[in-house]
């Protein structure tokens, strides 16, 4: 049974997305189509750590060696952690289980996913503005009306518009995000526009933790493909009254970085002076940081119809503080499962295979959001006291790993005994 040939639209097609079109792909979903917003693909210019718990999705649909090419290679530690004021070595946080994180350029990310897609599956330049639930004989249940006046037909809607989705706002959730009362700043430092002391340091990914903000470093890419660049996250505490940009996102000059490090120890100053040299204008992304309360339910079945409904998935369901790098990574666990779900089914009845969804996933997704709060406090430190004394890298690592060994493919197998019918699955 299953809904394989049903006519499924995923608005959105950032890296959530994308991950279910390749989740949808591979799970044998005959009929889906994607709908993104931007004239053509791209994502924002900075770096994403996937973690070991997304790798092996993207490594069951074939990405690895597409991914390896353009991520950093085997690094000596998940984290490394340094003083802000004296530079000097804290602690460390040890790599969990293979396969290891990958450090890369988003965009290399988004190619790597786009590899196996059909273009034809692909529809550029559609903003979704509604949804009508279509009550007439013989309609498809869904009608998506795109600003360029173009519709789009669909049994089941998978909304992965982002924290702002207009899916969400469809199915009537009209909750706000939260600012977190941090912003970050974003930018890239070429290894050559650094001292080779600092810059040796930098093939490491390095926090400089400090008082209410932390400086963090992810070593993307590698020399073989001169992809390698440091990526620049500086996670800083400011008012949002300070804040002009409505889109939460905006170019800000280096300078407001650097008054924020401005006592910072010389690696820090480097990493200015590295970011100066390799903007053309002296700016840099700066972003606001904002999140949104866990919601009890992240679907709705088309009234006196089985078999159609709409489902969020990625941040427009379950976003969350970058913290411990999940956003993405959830988002592809998400797209799995969500996947494997509708393809393999027992019945006709779509609210129970959400409903099944749901419950596998949004006890995860609701802890990774809690506990993604708590690690930006332990990331940063709110007194001088707490810089290196009450400070245990030990103690974070064990309180990640449940979330970097997991296995959405095992936990599917697992649970899914008795609801979904394996055979022909790649499970
Ligand atoms: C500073 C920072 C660092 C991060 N680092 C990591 C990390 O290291 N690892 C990790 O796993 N996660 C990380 N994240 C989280 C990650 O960026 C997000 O969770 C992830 O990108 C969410 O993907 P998404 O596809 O759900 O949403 P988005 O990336 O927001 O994509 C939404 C897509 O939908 C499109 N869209 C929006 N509205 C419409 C519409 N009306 N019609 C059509 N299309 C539309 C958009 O153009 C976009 O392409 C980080 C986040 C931040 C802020």
């Amino acid at each position: 049974m299953g809904f394989e040939d049903k006519r499924v639209v995923i608005v959105g097609g950032g890296l959530g997305g994308m991950a279910f079109l390749n989740a949808a792909l591979y799970a044998g979903l005959k009929n889906v189509q994607l709908y993104e917003q931007a004239a053509k693909f791209g994502e924002v210019g900075a770096g994403v750590n996937i973690t070991s718990n997304a790798n092996r999705i993207l490594d069951a649909f074939g990405l690895q060696e597409s991914m390896t090419r353009k991520s950093s290679g085997k690094l000596p530690c998940y984290m490394e952690y340094h003083n802000y004021k004296t530079g000097g070595y804290i602690g460390h946080i040890g790599e969990f289980s293979q396969p290891h994180a990958r450090l890369l350029h988003r965009a290399h990310l988004l190619d790597s996913l786009k590899e196996r897609v059909p273009e034809s599956s692909l529809k550029l330049g559609k903003h979704l503005a509604s949804i009508d639930r279509n009550t007439a004989t013989g309609a498809a249940p869904y009608t998506l009306h795109f600003q360029d006046g173009s519709t789009a037909e669909a049994d089941i809607v998978i909304g992965c518009d982002g924290i702002k989705s207009n899916v969400r706002r469809e199915m009537g959730l009209g909750d706000d995000p939260n600012y977190s009362g941090q912003v970050v700043y974003r930018g890239f430092v070429d290894y050559k526009d650094l001292p080779t002391e600092t810059a040796a340091l930098l093939r490491k990914t390095v926090n400089f933790r400090g008082p209410k903000r932390h400086l963090l470093i992810l070593p993307i890419g590698n020399q073989e493909t001169g992809t390698d660049r440091a990526a620049v996250i500086g996670f800083m505490s400011e008012p949002l009254e300070a804040w002009d940009s409505e889109s939460w996102m905006s170019r800000s000059d280096i300078d407001s970085l650097q008054e924020h490090v401005r006592d910072w120890c010389p690696e820090v100053q480097h990493i200015i002076a590295g970011l100066r040299k390799g903007s053309g204008d002296g700016k840099m992304l700066k972003q606001a940081l904002y999140v949104r309360d866990p919601i009890d339910k992240w679907y709705e079945i088309k009234s006196e119809q089985k078999d159609a409904g709409i489902i969020l998935l990625g941040d427009s369901a379950h976003s969350t503080l970058p913290h411990q790098g999940q956003g993405t990574c959830m988002a592809i666990e998400s797209g799995i499962a969500l996947a494997t779900v509708l393809r393999h089914w027992k019945t006709d009845d779509l609210e129970a295979a959400f409903k099944f969804y749901q419950d596998l996933r949004k006890p995860r997704t609701d802890r990774v959001t809690r506990t993604s709060y708590e690690a930006g406090k332990l990331a940063s430190s709110d007194s001088p006291s707490q810089m290196s004394d009450n400070f245990n890298p030990d103690a974070l690592r064990e309180r990640m790993r449940w979330i970097m060994e997991y296995n959405v493919l095992e936990d599917l197998k697992t649970k899914g005994q008795g609801y979904l019918d394996f055979q022909g699955s790649r499970l």
